[in-house]
């Protein structure tokens, strides 16, 4: 890509911060305050959430609240809301509380599948194809693949492996793919390489990368996807975020610092910076320690410089 002029492209910001970040926090947040912070995301311009998730109560006691949760929402029309589901029931459930669109997960990893869902990948295709059974027609289906860059108990993942989870999706009538870098071990030659594959055997589904900045270099990963043609990412607010099954992971991307990543390599986002970091604020406050985030700690780049070219801003 030519970055010395704005291409204003819209790329999707895909907010997973009140599932993928709050369902790893164990004090539990009011449901009217995830309420709040879902329509504050809203309102800075985020069009597109995965707001929550079905999963069984018990295993997930802080997203037990999903459906009251998303009947709190005020400016849900305004937006798109997914939500994560393990099977059946899960499917059942989401679709009681009108989603927009489902979230299936498989783990490209066996080892990775087994820690966390308890089930081999053949058993889980089992349940995707179930929950596609019920919820096709009546919701948008999303297949992601955990662990699409590396597991942190088999090492490398084939994309071989990621294809096989994938083709199984294609084929159940999945419309949305997201590649999960569930604990950080993406780097931009194993991103190239599977997106690239899929470009090649599945050209008409669209990739979503979902990247977590275990070892920093998540935004890097963006910028390959971005140089590939992907125009779909995945983020939280503030950075939070990680995987009670795997061992290391820590907080997605910030949506906030990729929100600024892609305003200032020139494309369009339809997010208001300053309203989202306040949010991402707000959230720090809700759970109580400092959060990732960058942009939300620094403000956005100042624009304005001083005659003799130096910035305003000093330090
Ligand atoms: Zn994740």
């Amino acid at each position: 890509m030519d970055y010395t002029t704005p291409s204003h492209e819209h790329v999707t910001v895909i907010e997973v911060g009140t599932r993928d970040g709050f369902q790893v926090e164990k004090p539990f947040i009011p449901t009217a305050v995830k309420a709040e912070i879902v329509d504050a995301l809203i309102a800075a311009g985020i069009r597109d959430l995965e707001a929550t998730s079905f999963v069984s109560p018990r295993a997930v006691p802080q997203l037990a609240d999903a459906h009251e949760m998303l009947s709190l929402v005020q400016r849900r029309r305004e937006a798109h809301i997914a939500a994560l589901v393990p099977n059946a029931r899960g499917a059942e459930r989401a679709l009681g509380a009108a989603v927009d669109e489902i979230v299936c997960f498989v783990s490209a990893s066996a080892t990775h599948n087994k820690a966390n869902l308890n089930n081999t990948i053949e058993g889980s295709l089992a349940a995707v194809r179930e929950v596609a059974d019920i919820v096709r027609g009546k919701a948008e289906m999303r297949g992601a693949v955990a662990c699409a860059f590396g597991c942190p108990f088999e090492g490398e993942v084939p994309v071989a492996a990621a294809m096989r989870v994938i083709d199984a999706y294609a084929k159940l009538g999945f419309t949305q793919l997201t590649l999960g870098d569930t604990t950080g071990m993406a780097t931009p030659p194993t991103v190239a390489r599977l997106v690239r594959a899929i470009q090649r055997e599945h050209p008409d589904l669209p990739v979503t990368l979902h990247f977590h900045n275990t070892r920093g270099v998540g935004l890097a990963n963006v910028m390959v996807g971005l140089d590939l043609g992907v125009r779909r990412f995945e983020a939280s607010i503030g950075g939070l975020g990680g995987c009670p099954f795997a061992p290391g992971a820590t907080g997605n991307i910030c949506t906030e610092d990729l929100v600024y990543l892609l305003e200032e390599s020139g494309f369009t986002t339809g997010v208001d910076l300053a309203a989202l970091c306040a949010v991402a604020n707000r959230v720090e406050a809700v759970i109580g320690r400092t959060l990732p985030g960058q942009v939300m700690k620094a403000g956005p780049r100042l624009r304005k410089y001083s005659l003799d070219g130096a910035a305003c801003a000093v330090g």
